[in-house]
């Protein structure tokens, strides 16, 4: 039996597949999550730098593969040993190898997080094409939640792709079919830039950026448009509990942006997994008897 077949056939093996690849991507994701942001401000810069005038100064070329990792702190090579997900961490009981500096436990967070969602995916839609869109999804949005959270910031790097992937799966009708895809995109776009827009006449202020109507938009993309009032419900309700908590627990002042992206994220996972049912719920406490 080939490997795929071995994974069509018996769901677990499929799980634990899942989960292994989860821990890996999630590995990955760290990387991506801690030099996405400096490798948009080097080229932020090195633009600036040509509008100006200026020779671009030579740089050392960083990105994602370039240069290996290696501890922040004395430059200790990370060695693959070093760099297996989770396991190595607890190996090395949370510090580095060469000056015992602590290593932060969001890396072994985030490919647990990752790993389990990709697990739970598996589980929930089985071998296909639906659970590998998902895996796909799940990492995106994992991505851009902590970059969010770290930065403020929606990389159009990762929400463009999202949306062109979300509707290229559609074609098949993965999530959805094709035109709740399309209007899906438009619509989830389009709601929060009237909001926004809304919000800045009434007030003067910037609730939300450009990134968060990308990122609905690719949300809308992926599980259409029908689920769009579910997702911004979600995202609002978890983004008001957890900002007045913030502000009323930790004093975090009103006038400090809370980003809205992860809560976005967080409502599209809930969607993903649970949408039919939610929507089909909510429907029925609509209903006029
Ligand atoms: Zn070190």
């Amino acid at each position: 039996m080939s490997f795929f077949g071995l994974l069509q056939d018996i769901p677990a093996a499929f799980v634990v597949a899942s989960l292994i690849l989860g821990l890996m991507v999630g590995s990955f994701l760290n990387v991506v999550i801690h030099r996405l942001p400096k490798m948009l401000e080097i080229g932020w810069q090195q633009q600036c730098a040509e509008l100006r005038g200026e020779e671009p100064a030579p740089t050392s070329p960083y990105n994602l593969m370039v240069p290996g990792s290696a501890c922040p702190h004395c430059n200790h090579a990370i060695s693959a040993w070093e760099n297996i997900p989770v396991v190595s961490y607890l190996l090395l009981r949370g510090k580095c190898k060469g000056c015992g500096t602590a290593i932060s436990p969001r890396y072994p967070i985030i490919e647990t997080i990752s790993g389990l969602l990709c697990a739970y995916a598996a589980w929930r839609f089985g071998f296909g094409m639906t659970a590998a869109g998902a895996l796909l999804l799940i990492w995106a949005l994992l991505a851009l939640t902590a970059i969010d959270f770290d930065t403020q910031l929606l990389p159009d790097d990762i929400t463009l792709p999202l949306l062109w992937v979300g509707l290229l799966l559609n074609l098949f009708g993965t999530f959805t079919d094709m035109n709740s895809a399309v209007l899906g995109a438009m619509i989830g776009y389009l709601a929060l830039w009237s909001v926004y827009w809304l919000f800045k006449l009434i007030t003067g202020k910037e609730g939300m950026g450009y990134g968060d109507f990308k990122l609905l938009a690719a949300l809308g993309a992926w599980m259409g448009w029908q689920m769009l009032p579910l997702i911004i419900m979600l995202s609002s309700l978890v983004g008001a509990v957890v900002g007045i908590t913030l502000i009323v627990v930790l004093k975090h002042g009103r006038n400090i942006p809370i980003p809205f992206g992860p809560y976005l994220a967080g409502g599209g996972l809930i969607a993903l997994f649970w949408g039919q049912t939610l929507t089909q719920g909510y429907l029925k406490l609509l209903a006029v008897p």
